[in-house]
């Protein structure tokens, strides 16, 4: 892939990425903190495809890479592995 089409991908995640945190914060399942529930991002504790909470934008790792960590949009403890509605892929 030319570093052109990269960087309009790239771009095209970030303002994505932007839009569903927007989007999160007005769904009836946000909280008070800003992070929407589980169940209102459709949150799964195993990947969809190749798509996981690891290699997404929103993803706070936890110790160690295999740890359950955090996520910038979804509350609670989140798996590495799992996957929501609000990922986006890290650029
Ligand atoms: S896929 Fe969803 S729960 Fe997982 S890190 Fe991304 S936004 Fe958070």
């Amino acid at each position: 892939m030319d570093d052109a089409i990269r960087k309009k991908l790239s771009r095209r995640n970030l303002l994505k990425g932007v839009a569903l945190l927007a989007a999160a914060a007005a769904l009836p399942g946000a909280r008070a903190q800003g992070k929407a529930s589980k169940a209102a991002m459709k949150y799964q504790d195993h990947p969809k495809g190749d798509a996981e909470c690891s290699k997404c934008l929103q993803w706070i790792p936890g110790k160690t890479p295999t740890a359950m960590g955090t996520c910038k949009v979804v509350e609670g403890e989140i798996s590495p592995k799992g996957w929501c509605i609000a990922y986006v892929k890290k650029p």
